[in-house]
């Protein structure tokens, strides 16, 4: 391992996945020419998709810069043909870390603006200056993959402040990147341009896009439908009201944590990343700007 990253550490810091990295893949085709590839025996990063067009390849996402070249001969042998482009749904090293060798490997890295503008200051999180995109998009932009339509679209200062979402309409499909933590405490990246109430607003957006057969691809968690968004979108309403109406009552943030308000929560969706006390933390920080 050459570098590693802040993402990465926190990536590693995650007690649920005291699980090792993935050292192979596996795939699943959730609908004709898209595929949800994942770890087959370990944490291989976020969710990533793989469309196989006739001609053009896409790969949404492309997980953690260590096991880059295992993914890349993973999802080269299953497309039959190298990867044309890869889009980053957003600027974390579990998402972004295998763009370097990809791009190395004649790849086109295509991301919002914002993604671009983070990683000149610190390319770790995309394994390295080469994992740059040399494509970049401010609100969106659309892939016309020999019958396989891709619309990508930006939800402003959501999970960070360069989400991108992909709607693949023909297919009934739809790619949430990190603006879904499918039944688990999302994490809200305040310091990378996040926010609760974009992140709020950004699943509004991704559930208007949706019918109740649409499969959503989440950042991580199992593939999910319409009604698993509808729940966890109630649940981080219910969850900031709780802490709001404590920070109405003049709590300090220790008390409110001490007081533990999303105690009705953590048995469902609590993990190790984001426990309950940080999205606690996390609640109170977004709602009194930082204070
Ligand atoms: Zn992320």
């Amino acid at each position: 391992m050459k570098r590693l990253s802040l993402a990465l550490l926190i990536v590693f810091a995650m007690p649920v996945s005291a699980q090792e990295l993935a050292t192979a893949f596996k795939s699943t085709e959730v609908a004709p020419g898209i595929h949800l590839v994942e770890g087959a025996d370990g944490f291989g990063g976020g969710n990533i998709s793989l469309l196989i067009g006739k001609q053009y390849v896409m790969l949404v996402d492309d997980g953690l810069e260590p096991i880059a070249k295992i993914l890349q001969e993973y999802v080269q042998g299953v497309a039959g043909r190298p990867i044309n482009f890869v889009v980053n749904t957003h600027v974390h090293g579990d998402h972004a870390g295998g763009n370097a060798y990809f791009a190395e490997n004649g790849t086109v890295v295509v991301a919002h603006e914002n993604i671009r503008r983070r990683l000149l200051e610190d390319a770790d999180p995309a394994g390295g200056p080469a994992g740059l995109p040399v494509l970049t998009f401010e609100d969106g932009v659309n892939f016309y993959l020999d019958g396989i339509e891709a619309r990508v679209f930006h939800l402003p200062h959501a999970h960070t402040d360069g989400d991108a979402g992909i709607l693949f309409p023909g297919l009934n499909v739809l790619q949430a990147g990190d603006m879904f933590f499918n039944g688990l405490f999302p994490f809200i990246d305040l310091d990378n341009g996040g926010s609760v109430n974009g992140y709020i607003s950004a699943q509004r957006r991704l559930l208007e896009m949706t019918s109740p057969d649409t499969k959503i691809i989440p950042g991580h968690g199992p593939l999910a439908s319409r009604a698993d968004l509808e729940k966890d979108l109630a649940t981080l309403i219910e969850a900031r009201a709780l802490v709001q109406a404590m920070v109405d009552d003049g709590k300090t943030e220790d008390q409110i944590v001490a007081a533990n308000p999303l105690a009705k929560f953590h048995d469902n969706y609590n993990w190790g990343f984001i426990t309950t006390e940080r999205m606690t933390r996390t609640l109170y920080r977004d709602l009194t700007n930082g204070q």
